[in-house]
């Protein structure tokens, strides 16, 4: 039987891998990403992670007790930093009451005022990620082509990489097929306070024949859905 947090280690390597491809090609055709190790703007960015994403941080995280206990403290210091952003907190809360899924124009509205607050994410530490092998899937999908200085200056200044942010949408598929988990995204802060109030989701067990099949069947569906956006894009 594959495990809800096997499943997330598979998506994990799967995701790195085609995004290393990705990247790969733009190289080939003279275009470089410039994020690197110190590189820590992005991190001040709201990021939304699937359920399934929750579970396997959580896990990583508790193996490590220190570290434990300095996220938690971190994420005390972002909940009452974001006391001092009311507005913030009422966008933050409809976000919640929609399951993570607002209207685009709401999204981006959150996004810019998330971005403004300067709140960072709580598993950033000494401007390092503390749980890069274990990040979420946004984290891992987003790399920039342009001078990294511009990351600081405004949430749309840098120039995103052509690449594409896939693999989230496919966990929280999966997570629902196969595990049961509820459909919806999390803001990362939140990510750990989910997985302790969930804990018998990690229990719960897919045969690996199924899971490769529901995998399968996610990729197939993803890229259906990519190919009618893009396609949606060109016509317009
Ligand atoms: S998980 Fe790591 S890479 Fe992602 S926003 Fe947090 S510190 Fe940055």
């Amino acid at each position: 039987m594959s495990t809800l947090l096997e499943v997330a280690e598979q998506l994990r390597a799967e995701a790195d891998a085609r995004q290393s491809d990705r990247l790969n090609s733009l190289a080939q055709q003279g275009s470089t990403v410039t994020c690197g190790a110190g590189c820590w703007a992005c991190c001040g960015q709201l990021v939304v992670i699937s359920p399934l994403e929750a579970h396997a941080l959580a896990e990583a995280v508790t193996r490590e007790p220190d570290l434990a206990g300095r996220v938690e403290a971190r994420t005390v210091q972002w909940r009452e930093q974001l006391q001092d952003e009311p507005d913030l907190d009422r966008q933050l809360k409809e976000f919640r009451a929609v399951q993570g899924y607002p209207e685009p124009e709401r999204g981006t509205h959150l996004e810019t005022s998330y971005w403004e607050s300067g709140l960072l994410c709580p598993f950033l530490e000494e401007s390092r990620c503390s749980v890069y092998k274990h990040r979420p899937f946004a984290c891992r999908e987003h790399h920039v082509t342009s001078p990294p200085e511009l990351c600081l200056l405004e949430l749309d200044a840098p120039t995103p990489a052509p690449t594409r942010m896939e693999y989230r949408t496919l966990a929280t598929w999966i997570g629902v097929t196969a595990f049961g988990l509820p459909d919806c995204q999390l803001v990362l802060p939140e990510a750990l306070e989910f997985a302790r109030a969930h804990p018998e989701h990690t229990t719960r067990h897919v045969a690996p024949e199924r899971a490769r099949e529901l995998l399968h069947q996610g990729r197939r569906r993803l890229a259906a859905a990519l190919t009618q956006v893009l396609g949606a894009g060109r016509g317009g």
